[in-house]
């Protein structure tokens, strides 16, 4: 065999090879796109920024488009009310300047509830600002283990985050207080154990209305209310979380996620008439009707479910 023919099997050997790897690389490929898309779907780079404004009195929106924070300025220091993913920390801290104010002067850390897109940056906010973690009970297992102590989510690494340290366990009915600012904690349970609904007064030209920030009504669709080992009495929990956020009062209607209230819309609305587009206790009472009736729909289809298999 000379050279040239050598040269030529090698060549005839490579196209065969490639040939045969063909498939392995298109598949390759498929899975590398496959797993790209769904990283888009649950990475927080699809989050944006959202104009950080006041709504009311000492009260400021600093959260981002999708998960909610809110800052309440005090002569004494600021709270924060959620830090949201461990990425978006930057967001926050960028949206406190953009207004004025100094990340260092936050002194309290406050969340909704223990679920990585409301307490995931509390490490790095904490370790950046030395502000004091206040969690209601049920949540501080959750957070102090970075979410591995969650009732559903326990096993699924997407939904941890950095562990936290909790200075003051919180109980229902607490109050925060900083300045001539008092917060209260209301325990709202169902969506986590601990989950909380915060209300503050705020003064607008004088005149007081009641905020709530609702900490979380919503049934995810993965949730189990019907013979629920990991959290046996998650339907009652639910049910006294309705009947807590109906006896509240509110003018100024907030919460975990822009989506409860229309943020987009409301701050589109804002400075556009003489009213304050977040005075809406009509809305919140609609909020809290609809989240209460779709609760009794998602219990009583899985309560039929449970009987069926009951029968089977
Ligand atoms: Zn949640």
């Amino acid at each position: 065999m000379n050279e040239r023919h050598m040269h030529a099997i090698l060549l005839i050997k490579q196209r065969i090879l490639i040939m045969r790897l063909k498939p392995f690389i298109f598949f390759f490929l498929s899975l590398l796109i496959l797993a790209y898309a769904t990283f888009a779907e649950a990475n927080p780079n699809t989050i944006k920024p959202f104009p950080p404004f006041r709504i009311a009195g000492n009260l400021y929106y600093v959260g981002n488009d999708y998960a909610a924070s809110y800052l309440v300025v005090t002569p004494q220091g600021d709270i924060l009310i959620n830090s949201n993913g461990a990425a978006d920390v930057p967001m926050i801290k960028a949206s406190v300047e953009k207004l004025g104010f100094k990340f260092s002067d936050i002194k309290i850390l406050l969340i909704s509830h223990a679920h990585n897109d409301h307490d995931g940056g509390s490490a790095l906010i904490k370790k950046e600002t030395g502000a004091r973690y206040e969690v209601m009970d049920k949540d501080v297992p959750v957070v102090e283990s970075g979410g591995k102590a969650d009732f559903i989510y326990a096993n699924d690494p997407s939904m941890w985050y950095p562990p936290a340290k909790v200075e003051r366990v919180l109980h229902d009915g607490d109050t925060v207080k900083l300045g001539d600012t008092v917060l209260v904690a209301h325990l709202t349970p169902g969506h986590t154990k601990g989950c909380t609904t915060w209300t503050m007064p705020v003064t607008e030209n004088g005149k007081k209305y009641n905020v709530v920030i609702v900490g979380g009504p919503y049934v995810t669709s993965d949730y189990q209310l019907v013979n629920n080992k990991a959290y046996p009495n998650i339907a009652e929990d639910y049910k006294h979380t309705f009947q807590v956020l109906k006896s509240l009062p509110c003018d100024i209607f907030l919460g975990a996620h822009g989506l409860y209230f229309g943020l987009d819309e409301k701050y589109a609305r804002m400075g556009k008439d003489n009213v304050n587009p977040f005075i809406d206790p009509q809305g919140y009472k609609q909020f809290v009707a609809q989240k209460e009736r779709d609760f009794y729909t998602i219990l009583a289809e899985q309560k039929a479910q449970a009987a069926q298999i009951m029968v089977k």
